[in-house]
């Protein structure tokens, strides 16, 4: 399996620190609003990252974290009236629904910033300890230049960097003693959240939560680092600077990003008015085809969102699905010609094999760094297969034997491909009659569960003058 490492400029055969064992962190989202669909890529490829790993027999200890403390999110709550704790407990719990419904699997851990304070002071005492920090006036500043290796991440050129930097400086930040130190530390402003520490009442950089973070849950030493481009300078080349610089060992061995997601070929932004939220697309779509569309692009190209794109997503999503269904079917109807455990003619074993076969090919892709647009390919492939050789005729055995490995595929990039059971039509009148008299009765904790049980299935209702109508999502 190979890597670009985003250090080295290459792919690299991936090695891992301890045999048959990744410890991998990904940077999470900032939580002061729903997250939004460029903040999905990273979710959804790096899930898909760790599944594939998983799937070649490596245990995956994955972290990411939750930024809970913010210049926005304390925004957001003096907007609101409200303390910044919830600001980021209702995001994190609205952020936790649109992964589900992307099929994102739950970190091993979800590290939230404000809970790891103690570790983020301890390291900064370090830093200090060892002359690569400094305090002015309650301000803690990590001193770039004695980090030997700055910039090896980003490939930036120091000089340029710091030529530049003068005219980045902010307000009260001309104490630094070079424009390219950057803030470990920062003192309390009137009304902010706070914690005690030897230098003020104050918060955290955002750079020394990750670093922080990342050594609590993975150790010094890691497998893999991973985040959106923009993530490169200066967040990630602060965290090598931090965690090299404390830890005296080598941070990260493979740096991965993702490219940025555009819409309608314009970079993604409110202001321009073309900017959506996952929450906004699960209202049109099943969220399984913004993962689709995710993942029919490599992760390290540009990838551009538009209502085609979609569309087609959703197509080509339902083409696999129905030849799922059709597999199904065909097995139902054979079980009734034959016993269910008849056995495979030679002929099926042979066709068999050759159906998963495409297993190498969807491999070999995903071992190219990932490459899940010809990984989908090759499930394309094995869905023309699967098509122009199967019927009742087959054996039960054979037909699930083909469809067992084209959902075995998706499943290893996180597309639920087995359509849910759906309700009939008077199934559904019946229970919306029963949530009526339940209502009528007063017992509203049984009409709660009937719209509950509803909306699992995907049914919407509706209270109109006429009466409660439904719809299917
Ligand atoms: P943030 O909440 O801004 O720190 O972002 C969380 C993650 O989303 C980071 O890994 C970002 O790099 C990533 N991200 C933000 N915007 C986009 C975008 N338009 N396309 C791809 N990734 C993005
Ligand atoms: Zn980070």
């Amino acid at each position: 399996m190979r890597f670009y490492n985003t250090e080295t400029k290459q792919k690299e055969e991936f090695k891992t620190i301890e045999p048959g064992k990744v410890r991998m962190y990904v940077c999470g989202p900032t939580v002061y609003n729903l997250i939004h669909i460029g903040n999905a890529r990273p979710m959804i490829v790096f899930d898909t990252a760790r599944r594939y790993m998983e799937h070649k027999g490596y245990e995956v200890n994955y972290v990411s974290n939750f930024t809970d403390v913010d210049d926005k999110i304390i925004a957001k709550a003096n907007e609101e009236g409200v303390s910044s704790q919830e600001i980021s407990e209702r995001y994190i719990a609205e952020c936790k629904k649109d992964m589900e419904g992307m099929n994102v699997r739950p970190a091993t851990t979800h590290p939230l910033a404000t809970q790891e304070i103690p570790g983020m002071i301890e390291m900064i005492e370090e830093l200090i300890d060892k002359g690569y920090a400094y305090n002015v006036n309650g301000t803690v500043y990590f001193r770039t230049r004695r980090f030997k290796d700055y910039g090896k991440l980003s490939h930036k050129n120091l000089d340029d960097l710091r030529s530049g930097g003068r005219a980045l400086l902010v307000t009260g930040e001309d104490e630094k003693e070079d424009p390219l130190d950057f803030v470990l530390w920062k003192p309390k402003k009137e009304g902010e959240p706070f914690w005690e520490s030897p230098w003020s009442e104050g918060r955290p950089g955002w750079h020394i939560e990750c670093s922080v973070m990342s050594k609590k849950y993975l150790g010094d030493e890691i497998d893999i680092h991973a985040g959106g481009e923009d993530l490169v300078f200066p967040h990630h080349e602060n965290e090598i600077a931090q965690s090299e610089a404390a830890n005296g060992k080598i941070f990260t061995h493979y740096w991965l990003h993702n490219a940025f997601l555009n819409i309608d070929n314009r970079k993604m932004s409110k202001s321009l008015g073309n900017f959506f939220t996952v929450r906004d697309i699960s209202e049109k779509y099943d969220l399984q085809v913004l993962r689709f569309f995710m993942l029919s692009a490599h992760y390290r190209s540009p990838l551009n969102f538009s209502a085609d794109q979609m569309e087609s997503a959703a197509v080509s999503l339902e083409r696999i699905r129905n030849a799922v269904e059709n597999l199904k079917y065909l097995e139902t109807a054979s079980e009734k010609n034959m016993p269910a455990d008849t056995a495979m003619t030679q002929e099926e074993q042979a066709l068999l094999s050759e159906a998963m076969a495409f297993e190498t090919k969807f491999d070999d892709a995903m071992d190219d760094d990932l490459n899940t647009a010809d990984a989908i390919a090759a499930i394309f492939e094995l869905v023309k297969f699967a098509n122009s050789h199967s019927a009742a005729e087959n054996t039960p055995a054979y037909l699930k034997g083909v469809k067992d490995e084209i959902v075995k595929l998706c499943d290893i990039l996180g597309l639920i491909v087995e359509k849910k059971e759906e309700l009939l039509d008077d199934e559904i009148e019946k229970l919306i009659e029963e949530r009526q008299a339940a209502r009528k009765a007063k017992n509203f904790a049984r009409a709660d569960e009937i719209r509950n049980l509803l909306a699992e299935k995907g049914i919407q209702l509706l209270d109109t003058r006429e009466g409660v109508k439904w719809k299917r999502a």
